[in-house]
């Protein structure tokens, strides 16, 4: 059997938002093909969410349940996952490059013998040979490369996150659901999980966010971000911050958005004394208007943005913050 293979994610209570993008990606790619798009859910007890599946996008869901399914642990999920593949045989595997599948992807492509797409972008079905073919960036970020996947075995894409936007759940979708059994043995878990350390954050988390005000080298030090992180307040946003500005100290790498951090799709996106390096534009590229506040003319970021400001921030950000307070309480 021919067809499109997501690999679900659960992410607590509730379906990952990847697993809906992937499957937006899946139909995209099943409306040249026909294929049928289904979602393998692992886990403990995944069933109570194969509907939520269904209503992101699935025509299918598989299920494996698992007692070592349950604690997210990579070489259970990868063991169980590949027997998934073997059983349904799919032409297409679509994994998100999570935690969990930017491990997952490249391993399960070397034990299947064939290749793997990595960070990919965006997808769509090359015409001459009806194989996929996958955008990604190369050169850190610098240049966009186009690969299509040759001979006939199974094309596996690790697709980077927030890149296509998840559907709203449509309850009105029906579709089957099918358990799969699998033999997992605990030998399997070669690599424990002896921890885990959930990070208290306040508010909206930056990869949901509609509204980024983020911060760059050029804020000088820890304490602006305070300022940043009350304009983000203030406008139900989040905070995020450039490479430079996280590899100073001044704040978490998880707050990092770009090629090798997250990547953000808001509607508004705030820059406050960021160059707009290409590695950093290619964790926002999916913002709908990008502000910008430099003092450099020819920064790049102001190639990008949709608002500029050419000046130092000392002077802009706190006659911006009034008048962003003053139009909130009018
Ligand atoms: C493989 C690779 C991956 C990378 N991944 C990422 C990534 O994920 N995210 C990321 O952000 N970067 C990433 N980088 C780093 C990236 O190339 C840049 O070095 C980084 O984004 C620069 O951060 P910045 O804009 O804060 O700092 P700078 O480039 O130092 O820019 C600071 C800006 O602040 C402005 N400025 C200074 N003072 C003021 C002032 N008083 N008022 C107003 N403006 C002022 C300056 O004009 C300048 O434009 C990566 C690099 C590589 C090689």
């Amino acid at each position: 059997m021919a067809g499109i293979l997501i690999l679900g994610e659960i992410e607590g209570d509730a379906l990952g938002s990847i697993t809906g993008e992937l499957a937006t990606v899946g139909q995209a790619l099943a409306a040249t093909s026909g294929d049928e798009v289904a979602v393998a859910l692992l886990g403990g007890t995944p069933d109570s969410f194969a509907g939520d599946a269904i209503a992101a996008g699935a025509d299918k869901v598989y299920t494996v349940a698992d007692p070592l399914l349950a604690d997210g642990q990579i070489d259970a999920y990868l063991s169980a996952f590949e027997q998934a593949v073997q059983q349904t045989s799919p032409s297409v595997v679509l994994i998100g490059k999570t935690e969990l599948g930017r491990d997952l992807g490249p391993r399960l492509a070397f034990r299947m013998g064939v290749g793997v797409a990595q960070d990919c972008v965006e997808l769509s079905v090359d015409e001459s040979t009806g194989r996929v073919s996958a955008l990604r960036p190369v050169y850190g970020g610098n240049a966009m490369a186009k690969v299509t996947f040759q001979g006939d075995g199974i094309q596996i894409a690790v697709v980077r996150p927030k890149t296509t936007e998840a559907p709203e759940p449509d309850t009105s979708r029906t579709g089957e659901t099918q358990a799969l059994s699998v033999e997992l043995e605990s030998s399997v878990i070669k690599a424990r999980r002896v921890d885990t350390v959930t990070q208290a954050s306040e508010g909206v988390r930056l990869e949901d966010a509609t509204i980024v005000v983020s911060g760059g080298r050029g804020l000088g030090g820890e304490e602006p971000f305070e300022t940043l992180a009350g304009l983000a307040s203030m406008l139900g946003g989040a905070m995020g911050a450039s490479r430079a500005a996280c590899d100073a100290g001044w704040l978490d790498h998880s707050y990092q958005v770009g090629l090798t951090g997250k990547t953000i799709t808001p509607d508004l996106y705030i820059t406050v004394a960021i160059s707009g390096a290409s590695q950093h534009m290619a964790g926002c590229s999916g913002a709908k208007h990008v502000v910008a506040i430099n003092r450099d003319q020819d920064a790049n970021i102001f190639k990008s943005c949709s608002y500029g400001v050419v000046g130092d921030w000392n002077k802009v950000l706190p006659a911006f913050i009034e008048t962003v307070s003053e139009l909130i309480n009018s």
